[in-house]
C-alpha cells in the first residue's frame, strides 16, 4: 500500500478499510458449511474478500484517485461520488468515470462493489416525490423523509450494502402471475407501534455476509398483483439485526494462494438467501409499505434502474477489456495469435466489448434531465447492455475454453515451482513465447475464469443477477419506441 494518510476520519464521509473490518465484527447470524460464523472478517471463505473490499475502500483515499471517486458536500464532508445526484451531463460521465475505475481494480470481477447500491440509494432519494404518493398520499411524507434520512445516513457513514428483491419461488405457475406464496415468501405478519414484524425468506443477497445493511426492496423487473399487499415493501435494516440469519451457499475462497487461484482468493463476494424470523423493522427505515401498485414501478420511476444499469455497463466493459487481454495473452503465448481461425473467436469478443462501450458511450453522451430535474444517463442504451450481456458472458467463456483447452488442465500448483518435481514442471510447461512459471500462471487465470466453481458462479451471475432474462427481454420489448417503426410499415404497404 502506497504511504497515504489512512488515518482514522474525524469528519463524516468515506471510510478506511480498518473501519469497514472493524464494522464487520458484530452480532450478525451468518451460516456456511453447516456452522454458525463467529466472525467473518476471521472466517476462512469470508475473510480475504473482506480485504480486498476494504483495500479498495482505502484507494478512495489514494491521491491517485480521490478526486475522480469522491465529492466534498454543502457540509464539507467527502463523501463517494456514487451518492452525488448528478445535476448535469458533466456529472453523469464524473460518474461513469468513478464506476469504470472501481470495476478496474478487480477487472470487474468483484461485481457487488458499493457503488452500485450507493447509485441506488442516491436514486430513490433524488425522487422523493415518488415516493411521497405512498399510501394514497397519507404516509408517504412521512417515508420519502425516512428514504432521504437513510440516504444521508449510508452516505455520511460510507456504507456498504447489499440487497434483496426476490421471494423464493414456490410454485412457477403462480411467480408468473405475480403471486408470491405465503409459504416462503417475505411477508408482514404484524403491525406494532415500533414498526412492522416481517417473516420468510428473500434471495439472493450477494456480499451479504459482508455488508454493513441490506436493502430489502421489491423487485425491478417482477411485478406483484395488487391484492399481494403483505409482501409489498421497501426497507433498509443492519445486518446485525435480530432474527434476520442468512444462509451462504458453499465459498469458492479455498484457501489457495493468489497464484494458484488468483480471482477466488481475491473476490469471492458470496451470495445468501437471508432468512426473517419474525424482524421488526422499524417505521423510521421503512420507505414504501402495503402498496404494490407503488413497489411495482419504484425501480423504474425513480430511475434507480438506469443509474444501477450504468454502474453495471461499467463494470462490464472492464471485464469485458479484461477477457480481450486474456485471451490475446493466451494466443500469444504459443505463437497462435497470427491463426485466421484464432483471430475470428477473439474478434467477436473484442466486438462485444467495443459494443458494450458504444452503448456506454451513447448513454452518457445523451445523458437528459429526468422528471425531478436531475440529470440520468439515456435509459435504451443501457437496457440494451444489460440484455446482451447476459448472453455475451458465457460466449466469451465458451470462446475462452476453445482457446484454453487442455492447458487449462495442465496446470500445475504454485507448490510444485520448487518440490522435487520443478524441474519438470520448469522444462515441460513451457510455451514459446512464455517461461513455465508464467504460463502456469497465465493459465491458472484463465482455469480461475471458465472452469473453477469461482468462474462457472460468475457466468451463472451474469445470466441471472439483474433478473430473469425472458422477463428482462419482454420490458425491452415494452419500452422500445415501435410505433413510428409499425406505422412505416402500414404507409408502405399504404403506397
Ligand atoms: C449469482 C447470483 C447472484 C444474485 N445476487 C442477487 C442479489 O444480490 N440480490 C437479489 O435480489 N437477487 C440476486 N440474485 C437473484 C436474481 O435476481 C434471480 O436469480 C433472478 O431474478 C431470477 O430469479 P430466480 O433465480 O428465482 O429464477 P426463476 O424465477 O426460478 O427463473 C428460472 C427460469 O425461468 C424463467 N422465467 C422466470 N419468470 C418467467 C416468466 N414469467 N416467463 C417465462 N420465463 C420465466 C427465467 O428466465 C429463468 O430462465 C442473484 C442470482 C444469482 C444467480
Amino acid at each position: 500500500m502506497d504511504d497515504f494518510n489512512l488515518q482514522s476520519k474525524t469528519k463524516l464521509g468515506i471510510r478506511t478499510g480498518k473501519e469497514y473490518l472493524e464494522g464487520l465484527r458484530d452480532d450478525r447470524n451468518i451460516w456456511m458449511h453447516g456452522k454458525k460464523v463467529d466472525d467473518v472478517t476471521k472466517q476462512d471463505g469470508l475473510r480475504r474478500c473482506a480485504e480486498t473490499l476494504a483495500t479498495f475502500l482505502d484507494n478512495q483515499h489514494h491521491p491517485k484517485y480521490i478526486s475522480d471517486l469522491t465529492y466534498v458536500d454543502d457540509d464539507g464532508d467527502r463523501c463517494a461520488i456514487a451518492f452525488q445526484i448528478p445535476m448535469s451531463k458533466e456529472d453523469v460521465k464524473a460518474r461513469g468515470k468513478s464506476y469504470y475505475e472501481w470495476a478496474k481494480w478487480s477487472n470487474g470481477y468483484f461485481g457487488r462493489t458499493p457503488d452500485y447500491k450507493n447509485a441506488s440509494v442516491m436514486s430513490f432519494a433524488a425522487a422523493t416525490s415518488f415516493l411521497e404518493k405512498g399510501i394514497k398520499g397519507q404516509g408517504g411524507k412521512a417515508m420519502a423523509q425516512n428514504m432521504l434520512n437513510y440516504y444521508n445516513y449510508a452516505r455520511k457513514n460510507d456504507k456498504v450494502l447489499t440487497h434483496t428483491l426476490v421471494n423464493p419461488t414456490y410454485n412457477h405457475q403462480q411467480g408468473y402471475k405475480g403471486k408470491f406464496s405465503e409459504k416462503v415468501a417475505l411477508q408482514v405478519v404484524k403491525e406494532t407501534d415500533k414498526g412492522i414484524i416481517v417473516n420468510g425468506a428473500r434471495l439472493l443477497a450477494t456480499l451479504g455476509p459482508l455488508a454493513d445493511e441490506i436493502e430489502v426492496f421489491p423487485s425491478t423487473v417482477l411485478k406483484a398483483t395488487p391484492d399481494n399487499i403483505p409482501f409489498a415493501f421497501a426497507f433498509a435494516i443492519p445486518l446485525a439485526t435480530e432474527g434476520l440469519r442468512l444462509i451462504c451457499r458453499d465459498s469458492y475462497d479455498l484457501g489457495k494462494s493468489n497464484f494458484d487461484a488468483p480471482l477466488s482468493s481475491r473476490y469471492e463476494e458470496m451470495d445468501a438467501v437471508v432468512i426473517f424470523d419474525n424482524v421488526l423493522v422499524p417505521w423510521e427505515r421503512i420507505f414504501m409499505y402495503g402498496e404494490p401498485e407503488l413497489c411495482n414501478p419504484a425501480f423504474g420511476e425513480t430511475n434507480a434502474v438506469v443509474h444501477m444499469m450504468h454502474q453495471v455497463a461499467c463494470l462490464k466493459l472492464a471485464k469485458s477489456e479484461f477477457m480481450v487481454g486474456l485471451m490475446c495473452s493466451i494466443v500469444q503465448a504459443s505463437g497462435r495469435d497470427k491463426d485466421l481461425y484464432t483471430k475470428g473467436l477473439i474478434a467477436e469478443v473484442m466486438q462485444m466489448t467495443e459494443s458494450i462501450r458504444a452503448l456506454l458511450f451513447s448513454a452518457e453522451e445523451q445523458a437528459h434531465k429526468d422528471q425531478y430535474g436531475n440529470f440520468i444517463p439515456l435509459r435504451y442504451p443501457l437496457e440494451t447492455s444489460r440484455n446482451l450481456y447476459p448472453r455475451m458472458y458465457p460466449k466469451m467463456i465458451e470462446i475462452l475454453q476453445i482457446l484454453g483447452a487442455s492447458s487449462l488442465m495442465a496446470t500445475p500448483s504454485e507448490a510444485d515451482f520448487s518440490n522435487e518435481i520443478s524441474d519438470d514442471v520448469e522444462k515441460y510447461f513451457q510455451l514459446t513465447n512464455l517461461g513455465s512459471k508464467d504460463r502456469v500462471g497465465l493459465f491458472r487465470l484463465a482455469h480461475d475464469v471458465a472452469i473453477s466453481g469461482f468462474g462457472s458462479r460468475q457466468a451463472l451471475y451474469e445470466r441471472y443477477f439483474f433478473g430473469p432474462p425472458a422477463l428482462m427481454a419482454s420490458s425491452y420489448y415494452d419500452l422500445y419506441k415501435k410505433d413510428d417503426l409499425i406505422d412505416r410499415i402500414d404507409n408502405f404497404l399504404k403506397q
